[in-house]
Order: structure tokens, then sequence, then C-alpha cells
């Protein structure tokens, strides 16, 4: 394929007015999501569409800085300048391209991630055929396009505020619910035995991203008791109990027992591998969106293969084009059947008295013509060529980019 233009758009999704969650330690502020849209088309007319964008709890400068306006940049600078002219016949080599290039280091995996995305969707068209096909041929696998969903919710609330979530996504077929607790050791022991006796069939994962951010009250030995604890209530796992990069952690903790889940953080798809090599996880949390696309998610993915001590999980938290991409992934994926679904408010596919959602990101469901085809918590896979899923292209008016972090966490003590 000659590829004949690459474009960014950088897109804010308010959140208004401002949130506000207080944790054990501090509040956290929620102002917007943000979203890098990267479209590239071929010298044939045809057009593939990828989001980027550090959707992951450790990526500082998810939180610090605006990167998400200065990745734009990127996309139609440096990221054009390597493809824009270019032939290319296998999608590796515009990983090479891009890794000859002026993309800044710390910009490069995302760039790699979008644009491999992209030229699959593109792929994809050409050949007529839905990307988990393609990707089925490379895993010699037989594709699954009916995929269960976990809804992945709450943010530091009172123990009473998740039960009430997860009650509602059970009604509505989800396979688990995820939370993220961090609102003292106490309270997320209460939430956790609330929990256990508050839902019947869905299972609960804890994501704690947050207990390792907290400065007080979780030191090694509480986060080690928390893990133990939720463990003891069947928890399905324990995500991010400790420092991405602390692997070391992760294999003393999984000495407990309790089944744990890690790798959205891992800046590339070397440490991705790295972390399911210690042993330590039951669950390998790729992202098609930072572990550079499908051709970097392949070797995760067939390390997990065959194993049931390691299931491929993928991280998918943000938009509906993203969820189509991991989805694509997980369909062809052998074994793997489990996808993230992130339940943000007004989500137009739910109709509940409650809503699940963890705050508004309109955006997320905006930017493709249409809905994804889910009932009952189960995901269909959509079988038309590419990933399936139609740009609206309104949005890029309709979404302007806002400077500064999307969220910031403050401390009592600072
Ligand atoms: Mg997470």
């Amino acid at each position: 394929m000659e590829i004949a233009a690459v474009r960014g758009y950088a897109l804010s999704s308010p959140i208004d007015p401002v949130q506000e969650r207080p944790f054990h330690g501090g509040v956290r502020r929620l102002r917007k999501r943000d979203v890098v849209l990267v479209v590239v088309e071929t010298r044939d007319g045809l057009r593939g569409i990828a989001t980027a964008g550090a959707s992951s709890s450790a990526m500082t400068e998810y939180f610090e800085g605006d990167s998400q306006g200065t990745f734009a940049d990127v996309v139609e600078g440096p990221v054009a300048d390597a493809l824009e002219g270019e032939t290319i016949d296998e999608i590796a080599a515009a990983h090479d391209l891009l890794r000859g290039s002026d993309v800044p280091d710390g910009d490069l995996i995302e760039a790699i991630s979008a644009i491999d995305v992209a030229l699959y969707d593109i792929a994809g068209k050409r050949r007529g055929a839905p990307v988990y096909e393609l990707l089925a041929d490379e895993y010699d696998s037989t594709p699954t396009t009916e995929l269960d969903l976990y809804a992945s919710a709450g943010m530091y609330m009172e123990p009473d505020g998740y039960v009430e979530q997860a009650q509602v996504l059970e009604e509505l077929g989800f396979f688990g619910y995820k939370y993220r607790p961090g609102i003292g050791p106490e309270g997320d022991r209460e939430t956790v035995e609330r929990l256990a006796e508050g839902v019947d069939d869905i299972e609960i994962m804890l994501d704690v991203h947050t207990w390792w951010k907290l400065r007080e009250g979780y030191d090694r030995e509480t986060v080690r008791d928390l893990v133990v604890h939720a463990d003891e209530h069947d928890a399905y796992w324990i995500e991010e109990p400790v420092e991405p990069d602390d692997h070391e952690g992760y294999v003393d903790l999984a000495a407990t027992g309790a089944p744990l889940a890690g790798g959205e953080s891992e800046e590339s798809a070397a440490g991705l591998v790295a972390l399911g090599e210690t042993g330590a996880v039951d669950f390998l949390q790729g992202d098609v969106r930072h572990h550079e696309g499908f051709t970097g998610c392949r070797e995760a993915v067939e390390l997990c293969a065959g194993r049931d001590d390691l299931e491929f999980v993928p991280h998918n938290f943000g938009t509906w084009i993203g969820l189509a991409a991991n989805a694509h992934l997980v369909a062809a994926a052998p074994e793997a059947t489990l996808v993230e679904y992130p339940v943000f408010e007004d989500d137009p596919l739910f109709d509940t008295e409650v809503d699940p959602g963890m705050y508004p990101f309109d955006l997320a469901f905006d930017l493709i013509e249409g809905q994804p085809d889910i009932t009952g918590g189960v995901l269909s896979v959509s079988d038309e060529p590419g990933l399936g899923v139609e740009l609206n292209e309104d949005v890029i008016e309709q979404y302007p980019f806002r400077d500064g972090p999307w969220t910031e966490f403050h401390y009592d003590d600072a």
C-alpha cells in the first residue's frame, strides 16, 4: 500500500462540571478525557483509523502536562514525514520506518501502536476481511467472535456506591465488575466484603493502581494484607497491586496465591512479555494502543497460548474504536475470550435507573457511527472489513482540544 496521508487530531471530551473524587489522603480531580484520532489514507483511497493517547494509569504525562495535544503534532509532523509517499507491503516495515525517523523517543511506541492499528484496518479493507481474520491467519487460530465483556467502572466511592454499580452491571449481564479502590485500607476491606455479599454471579476485579500512588497507609504490608483479603473473598483478579516496573513486587505478592493482573503500564511490547515471563501474573493485560499495535502484541498473545496459568486479557480503556481494536485481537488470540468494557456515564447501550458510569466521556461513543453489537454482556465482533467501525468525522469539530492535564492527584500533605 502506498501511504498518501497521515493525520492526527487531538480531541477533548469535557467533564463539566469538573469532578472531585476523594481518596485516602487526597482528592483526584477529573477535568476531561483526551483522545488523539489518527487517520491514515492510501494512494488508492482506503482509510485506516486508530486512537492514540496514553490511557494507562502509570503514564505520568497522562496526569501532568499536555502530551495529548503535542502528540497530534508529532503525528502530523515526523510520523507523517516518515510514512507519506512510502509503499508498505508488510505492516512491520512501518515500525522500522518510524524507528528510523525523527519521532521523539517518548512518543515512538505510541506512534507505532496507532499506525499499526490503522494499517491493519486498511489491510482488512483491502482484503475485504475483518482484522481478526488477518490475525487468525498469523496465529493459526480459529476466531471466536462472541466475546465476554467485563465492566470497568467504580472509582473511589463509598462501599454502597460500588455495590450499587456492581448490581446494575450484573443485571446487564457483564462477566465481571472491575472497580478502583483507594478510600483507605478499612474502606477497601469493607468494599470487598460488601461486594462479595451483594452480588451473585458477576466476578469482582480490583484495579488497585491507586494503592501505590497513595502516600499514607498503603505500605507493603498493608498491600499484601489487602491482596490476601481480596483473594479470600474470591476476587477474580487484583490488578497493578504494585508499581508497574516492580516485577519483584509482583513475584512477592504472587507467592500468596492471589490472582494478579498487570501489563497495561508496560512501556513496550518487550516489557509486557517480560512481565508475563515472571510467572507472577495470571492475567496479562496488553493493549494494541500501548504495545505496538497488533504486531507488537503478538509475542504476548503467543506467550499465553496453550497455558492455563496465564491468560491474555487486554487492557482496554477509552473509546469504541479502541474497543473494536482490542476485540479483534481477542477474537483471534487462541483461547482468549474476555474484553474490558469501560463504563462511562450516559452509555447509549444502557437504559438503567442508576447510571453505572464512572464519569462523562461522550466522545468515547461519538467517535464512530452506530454502536457496537453488545447484548447481555457479550460483544459480537463486527465481520465488516478492517476494524468494522466507521469514523464519525463530526467529532473533529465537536470536540476541540483543551489544554492541560485531564486529571490531577492532590494530596492532603502536599
Ligand atoms: Mg488498570
